[in-house]
């Protein structure tokens, strides 16, 4: 029976079914289940179709959520995923792993007093549901075009535009240094929160849709930068930022003080099947271990979540603001929190402690002060409150800067801003080399998924005027 919208009054909010802690503990499986077909068009009747949805205003894809949702809510599922799959690449990814509670879901408006239409939830079933049913089919252009497009990096940017490019019968080429494709989708992003078929399985598909993929090969060591121009008209960049900031002080080379993507890479091959070795040698492995990992983002929230899961003695997350101040999603720091994770708010690194190897972490007590010129408050270090943390792992989830991509690539006329991201026109997508385009991570610095694939899609229809005015020019100068 199809539901009547506006059902907030009636119908509470309800996630899918999340696993208990205790079970979720001793797995890296989703927590979520699924919503049923029912549970899915009563979640989504609640919605009041607002005249102006500040749900799409503040997605980054601006999917348009009212329509299907009201689709769903009427079990005209085809058509939802039709509608849901004409503005988002990866439906079933964002739905899983968007921080809702900061994008479409916080600025849901369905009435005061009332809780979020699951917005999230009713998205990544729907695209379930269609994978499911066989709705989702490889690409097939309508006509095939001649020329040929390089992308360097199969993360959710360089996929999305691979998927636009050759949705318009470009010859797309995408080149990633890594094994896999999906970038931090698979190698950073713990499969508690997204499990890898949901991404293996777009690979597969894009590549039946005729993308192809040139794996195992870094573009600046492989294939240098300039012969990658040669071989093709334009050329994407999305490589994403890999380069972890660092923590100084006495102690801090010791072994056992390790990176964050490092320790999450590893887990991530380890339930790939891959053999690792530093897994293997406990040097990223929690197992036993008093793991202490330094952060507040969404990174350390994976840590420690991963560090539970490997059996660790304990876990504590320290971070020098407090709760209220923490960049991490909420939903994730109270997921957390229900799995036995400890948080030290209000907590620096001064030291670490040990003899060759990490035994424990000298933290200072820091308290907010006044807001400084961008409006956050300062933080400063209580006199007198050193206390010790007993380590046997440190893992340092401190935030990633982009790599010096000029030297990699041996191009240094490729220009970056001054925070070594790339420099591009916000409109064209270009940068100051003709044809070479840039998306995602490497340009806006650390963000999300979404943000990557908004765009990895608004570089592709740039690539492709870019590409069009070309031949007209050519054209006319015959
Ligand atoms: P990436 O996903 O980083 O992909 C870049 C690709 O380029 C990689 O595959 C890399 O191997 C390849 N590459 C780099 N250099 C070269 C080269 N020279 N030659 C060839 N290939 C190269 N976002 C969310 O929305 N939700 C989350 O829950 C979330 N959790 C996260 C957890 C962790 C631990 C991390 C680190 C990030 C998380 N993010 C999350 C952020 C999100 O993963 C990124 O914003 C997003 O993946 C960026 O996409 P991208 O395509 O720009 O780059
Ligand atoms: Fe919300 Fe992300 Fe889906 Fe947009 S893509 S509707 S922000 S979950
Ligand atoms: Fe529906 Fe909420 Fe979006 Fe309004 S803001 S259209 S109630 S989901």
């Amino acid at each position: 029976m199809p539901e009547r919208m506006l059902q907030f009054i009636r119908i509470d909010q309800h996630m899918p079914q999340k696993r208990a802690a205790e079970t979720r503990r001793a797995d890296f499986d989703e927590i979520y289940g699924d919503f049923d077909p029912s549970q899915a068009a009563a979640q989504a009747s609640r919605c009041s179709q607002c005249g102006i949805p500040f749900c799409q205003v503040h997605c980054p894809v601006s999917n348009n959520i009212p329509d299907w949702l009201k689709l769903t809510a009427e079990g005209r599922l085809e058509e939802a995923y039709e509608l849901s799959s004409s503005t988002n690449n990866f439906p079933e990814i964002c739905g899983r792993i968007c921080p809702q509670d900061r994008l479409c879901e916080g600025n849901c408006v369905i009435e005061k007093g009332f809780d979020s239409v699951t917005i999230g939830s009713v998205e990544r079933f729907i695209t379930d549901t269609a994978f499911q049913k066989g709705w989702v089919k490889p690409i097939k252009p309508r006509a095939e075009r001649a020329q040929s497009m390089a992308i360097i990096g199969a993360g959710p940017g360089g996929l999305a535009a691979a998927e636009e490019l050759r949705k318009l019968g470009y010859q797309v080429t995408v080149y990633d240094r890594y094994d896999r494709v999906g970038g931090l989708m698979v190698y950073g992003i713990p499969s508690f929160k997204l499990e890898k078929d949901i991404v293996l399985r777009r690979w597969k598909l894009l590549e039946d849709g005729g993308v192809r993929f040139v794996l195992n090969t870094e573009i600046g060591r492989d294939i240098s930068f300039a012969e990658l121009r040669a071989r093709h008209d334009a050329v994407l960049v999305a490589t994403g930022v890999y380069k972890a900031r660092d923590i100084g002080g006495p102690g801090s080379g010791l072994d056992g003080i390790v990176p964050a993507l490092d320790f999450l890479t590893a887990a991530n091959r380890i339930g790939l099947g891959d053999s690792v070795a530093a897994f293997a040698d406990g040097t990223l492995n929690a197992a036993g271990r008093d793991v202490v990992v330094i952060g507040g983002g969404d990174t350390a929230m994976d840590c420690v979540r991963t560090a539970v899961r490997q059996g660790a003695t304990s876990v504590k997350c320290l971070y020098r603001r407090d709760k209220a101040n923490m960049p991490g999603s909420m939903r994730e720091v109270k997921n957390a929190e229900e799995e036995g994770v400890e948080f030290v708010w209000l907590a620096a690194p001064e030291a670490f402690m040990g003899q060759g190897t990490v035994s424990g972490v000298r933290a200072v007590r820091m308290h907010l002060g006044l807001p400084d010129a961008s409006g956050r408050q300062s933080v400063e270090p209580v006199e007198g409150s050193r206390f010790d943390v007993p380590a046997g792992l440190v893992i340092k989830a401190l935030g990633f800067d982009p790599e010096d991509l000029p030297t990699a690539f041996g191009c240094p006329d490729l220009p970056v801003t001054r925070w070594g991201t790339l420099r591009v026109d916000h409109r064209s997508f270009m940068t100051a080399l003709p044809g070479v385009f840039a998306a995602g991570d490497i340009v806006r610095g650390a963000s999300l998924v979404v943000w990557a694939i908004r765009d990895g899609r608004d570089a592709a229809l740039q690539m492709h005027l870019h590409i069009q005015n070309a031949v007209q020019t050519a054209h006319a100068a015959e």
